[in-house]
């Protein structure tokens, strides 16, 4: 019996958590049309309103209620800037419970109540501007019910009331002195909700600044040594996981020191990053790059030595073309291919040696670790 309810809620509320919201409020304003129209019936036994009336009314809020429903369960209202109909079904509330002062006689300040419900929808929802035009509406579309009800006393039978113009003065005034309090609430609510969106985007710009920053090099903007490493011991996981091999270089630029002595600490940092630069754009998307330390880049390609060293010879060959700092810079690789089992250090210490062997064999070229 439970699955059953189950899926009859299902079914009628959709498995959608933030279709099901609005459904919710759905229902809870139905159920205040419902104890309104109940109310109202029983003023009809009593002689206070024309049956007429009273069907016109029903007709429109059980209108009222299945539009909202099915253009709410379909789906149909995600297209619209307010999915949940909350304008359109406050307007239409207004619409109903001024309609029901203007046919229910005597009972009609009570028919008012439900102006308050209205308001506390639109606390949750609405942006200021909007919930000045609820107001306005409301109150102008109450003046010109009780209009009708003093143009066209036939409409509803009379009752014999005491001074019944007065009421419906001291209505309107009552209205006008509540709804400007309860909207002014309602609007500090919708700034709060506003500021409360505004930190959010600020706390989420801030995390990915952070981000950025933790994983980034400061000078020349590619991976930081600990975001390449980490990168490096994913590679590590994946190729024992996958048997995917790859290879890794470690670039280091000859004779940095005469550059900084020659040209100043500050072209070195521009020399670092044009170098930088200039490598990321021979990469591909699956290849990776990162600073190492000081003038040392670490490469990491999916792959054998082989695709490793033609990379390398394209940055080369940029960085010949590139005239960094108007200076002919070279650099020397070690290069050395991920064994299987090889732990992230072994595999750094061969690449070492191997820079080793390409600084000693003459620079400006790079060597294969055994
Ligand atoms: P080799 O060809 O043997 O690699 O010689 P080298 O001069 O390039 O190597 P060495 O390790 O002796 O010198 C590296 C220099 O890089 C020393 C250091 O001052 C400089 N350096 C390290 N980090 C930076 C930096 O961020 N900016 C600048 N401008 N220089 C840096
Ligand atoms: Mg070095
Ligand atoms: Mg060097």
């Amino acid at each position: 019996m439970p699955r059953f309810w189950l899926r009859t809620v299902e079914i009628l509320a959709s498995r959608d958590p933030r279709r099901r919201l609005r459904l919710i409020q759905w229902l809870i304003a139905s159920f205040v049309y419902v104890g309104a129209a109940t109310l109202l019936i029983t003023g009809v036994g009593q002689g206070w309103m024309s049956t007429g009336a009273l069907n016109l009314w029903l007709g429109f809020v059980a209108a009222v209620i299945v539009t909202s429903y099915v253009a709410l369960r379909s789906g149909w209202t995600e297209r619209l800037q307010d999915p949940s109909l909350t304008v359109w079904q406050l307007s239409m509330g207004v619409i109903a419970v001024n309609w029901g002062y203007l046919i229910c006689g005597p009972m009609r300040t009570s028919a008012l109540f439900p102006i308050m419900v209205i308001f506390a929808f639109g606390a949750f929802t609405l942006r200021w501007r909007q919930i000045a035009f609820v107001t306005v509406f409301a109150v102008s579309s109450l003046v010109a019910a009780v209009a009708a009800r003093w143009m066209f006393p036939e409409w509803v039978p009379a009752q014999g009331e005491v001074a019944p113009e007065r009421v419906d003065l001291n209505n309107i005034l009552m209205l006008i002195i509540v709804l400007p309090a309860l909207a002014v609430i309602a609007a500090r609510l919708s700034a709060l909700r506003q500021k409360l969106r505004d930190q959010r985007e600020a706390l989420a710009k801030a995390l990915s600044d952070v981000e950025r920053l933790a994983t980034s090099d400061e000078l020349t903007g590619i991976a930081n040594r600990r975001s390449i490493k980490m990168l490096l011991e994913r590679s590590v996981a994946m190729s024992s996981r996958q048997q995917m091999t790859f290879s890794i270089a470690i670039l280091d630029i000859d004779y940095f020191k005469a550059i900084n002595d020659e040209l100043g600490h500050a072209a070195g940092d521009g020399v670092l990053r044009q170098f930088a630069a200039l490598a990321s754009g021979q990469l591909r998307t699956t290849d990776l790059v990162g600073r190492w330390g000081g003038e040392e880049f670490l490469l990491i390609l999916p792959g054998g030595t082989r695709g490793m060293l033609h990379v390398i010879e394209r940055i080369r060959t940029s960085i010949r073309g590139g005239c960094l700092e108007s200076r002919s810079v070279t650099f020397s690789a070690g290069v050395a291919q991920h064994m299987p089992g090889e732990t992230v250090d072994a595999l750094l210490a061969r690449a070492d040696a191997a820079l080793y062997d390409a600084k000693r064999d003459g620079r400006d070229r790079s060597s294969v670790a055994a």
